[in-house]
């Protein structure tokens, strides 16, 4: 069978960088992992030369609603796919919030549909919400309640196996019931957008609940329970919790790097999914860009995406930039940062013996980064769908 072998890598470990590797690829899966010139091609092997790139696992974003000029949808889902490999993305959660429920359960059924069908690098829908108590930046009128409402139903019916991730409120009644059997039913639940305390986060833990809607953002402070004693809730909780994953968007805006770095001495990189939680606009060129909703956004380096006011419009992180900032504002290294982009990530969706590490018998899902973090070859499931090295 032919192969694909990628020559002059410096391939990416968990744990440190081996330059002047080469990997060779069959039939979408890693063969090996050898030292040029170890594995010489056959004659109908293709071969592309690294010239020394950083060869990492394809990223993995959990969390993202938009990119460029496209929302996720049903409709979009082949392009934004497309568009996701130029920042190297292998697998992306198509991430949906609460609307009207008849255009909910249409937008669910969908995806679902088309995921069905086949649509690499997308990996199945993420339900952030709306079973959440603080509304952050999501439409007013869209949250509801999980007791007593049979949308959660409706959405699980309308989304079959495509759903992977259900993001809810801890402290919302109801939720002692749904997080048991969203997790065994195979669905990571995370928390988030929430009033919660630290009990209650502990308690949905104790359930199985695994993850943290982008830590830090749109969580509930502590309460001060004697004075002068500095308060603890929801967000320190988390920190302190090590069967919970957090989300994290780690453009410099949404999570200062103080929290970063304290957040990486917590948790360590097993314990942080970088996400992009991107809207519309993501991934554009600096300066002003008219949005097809007629929104006209300025994209900065380093900033999230801003209406003319100046007010956030939302995350306009891609995920190469994440690993960026993660190294340059968190102080992670190279090789931390691309795990909590790709191992992590895979460990939150159950997927962590096939994807999210570069070692034989893993899914050939590879990107190539060059000093500025950005994605020159992306490579899913053994097919090349992004080249710029030759
Ligand atoms: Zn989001």
């Amino acid at each position: 069978m032919p192969r694909t072998l990628i020559t002059h890598a410096t391939v990416v470990l968990p744990d440190k960088t081996v330059g002047n590797q080469t990997v060779a690829i069959t039939d979408g899966r890693i063969e090996k992992v050898c030292p040029d010139g170890a594995c010489p091609p056959n004659a109908d092997d293709a071969v592309f030369d690294a010239k020394g790139l950083y060869l990492a696992p394809g990223f993995i974003d959990l969390h993202t609603h938009g990119l460029e000029h496209d929302l996720v949808s049903a409709n979009t889902l082949e392009a934004y796919g497309e568009s996701e490999t130029k920042y190297g993305v292998t697998g992306f959660l198509a991430t949906l919030v609460g609307e009207e429920r008849k255009q909910y359960l249409e937008s669910v059924a969908g995806i679902r549909k088309r995921i069905e069908k086949g649509c690499a690098p997308c990996l199945g829908i993420h339900l952030e919400g709306p079973w959440l108590t603080e509304r952050g930046g999501m439409k007013p009128g869209t949250l509801r309640p999980l007791k007593g409402d049979d949308l959660l139903d409706e959405a699980l019916r309308a989304g079959g196996k495509a759903v992977k991730m259900v993001a809810l409120a801890p402290e919302l009644p109801g939720a002692e019931e749904a997080i048991p059997r969203l997790v065994g039913m195979g669905i990571a639940v995370a928390v988030g957008h929430s009033g919660a305390g630290a009990d209650d986060v502990h308690r949905a833990a104790d359930l199985g609940a695994g993850v943290a809607t982008h830590l830090f953002d749109v969580y509930a402070q502590g309460r001060e329970t004697e004075p002068g004693v500095y308060p603890f809730g929801a967000v320190e909780a988390i920190l302190d919790d090590p069967r919970i994953t957090a989300e994290i968007i780690a453009d410099g805006v949404h999570v200062p790097p103080t929290w970063l770095r304290i957040c990486l001495r917590c948790k360590g990189p097993e314990g942080i999914a970088l996400i992009t939680d991107s809207m519309l606009g993501a991934g554009l060129p600096p300066g002003t860009h008219r949005l097809p909703d007629g929104t006209e956004v300025g994209i900065r380096e380093g900033d999230g995406a801003r209406l003319a006011n100046g007010d956030l419009y939302g995350s306009a992180l891609t995920m190469n930039r994440a690993v960026k900032g993660m190294v340059l504002r968190g102080g992670a290294t190279l090789p931390d940062a691309l795990r909590m982009a790709s191992e992590t990530p895979a460990r939150v969706l159950g997927l962590e013996a096939v994807k999210g590490c570069i070692a034989p018998g893993f899914d050939a899902d590879l990107t190539a980064l060059n000093d500025d973090f950005e994605a020159d070859l992306t490579i899913v499931g053994g097919h090349i769908r992004r080249n710029r090295i030759q």
